[in-house]
């Protein structure tokens, strides 16, 4: 398996490429990320000595709490990162690897909080909020 996955922004103003095996996805249905992502979140995460970035300037961060913060490029507007204040560990939008990704899904979270226009039924286990 090869251990190495790059991806990037629509535009390309932001790439980056990560090292080593990565978590299975999460699907977050809660209203933050459905607001965000324009559906639910699907994201692996890796840790920041395993993640670099190219164009880390093109990049906006968006604290849509007080606990964490959504990075974007600001100028096409994509979806690409997630960080909980002070983790070292950052999630990386699933959507946003080259493929193949070798990404699998891994669960749906705050599926209490999910849209009413979709169904899940792909057999991956559901919680109500956070992973136990
Ligand atoms: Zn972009
Ligand atoms: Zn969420």
């Amino acid at each position: 398996m090869n251990d190495i996955q790059t991806g990037r922004c629509l535009c390309g103003a932001v790439t980056f490429r990560t090292t080593g095996r990565l978590r299975g996805v999460l699907y977050c249905h809660c209203s933050q990320c459905r607001r965000q992502t324009g559906h639910f979140y699907a994201a692996t995460n890796v840790g920041d000595d395993r993640l670099d970035i190219d164009g880390a300037d093109a990049i906006t961060w968006y604290a849509a709490s007080d606990d964490a913060r959504r990075g974007f490029c600001r100028t096409c507007g994509s979806a690409l990162f997630w960080k909980r204040n002070g983790s070292d560990v950052t999630s990386v939008m699933a959507g946003a690897f080259d493929s193949p990704s070798g990404l699998i899904g891994h669960s749906h979270i705050f599926v209490a909080d999910k849209g009413d226009y979709y169904e899940i039924d792909d057999g991956l286990p559901v919680f109500p909020a956070s992973t136990p």
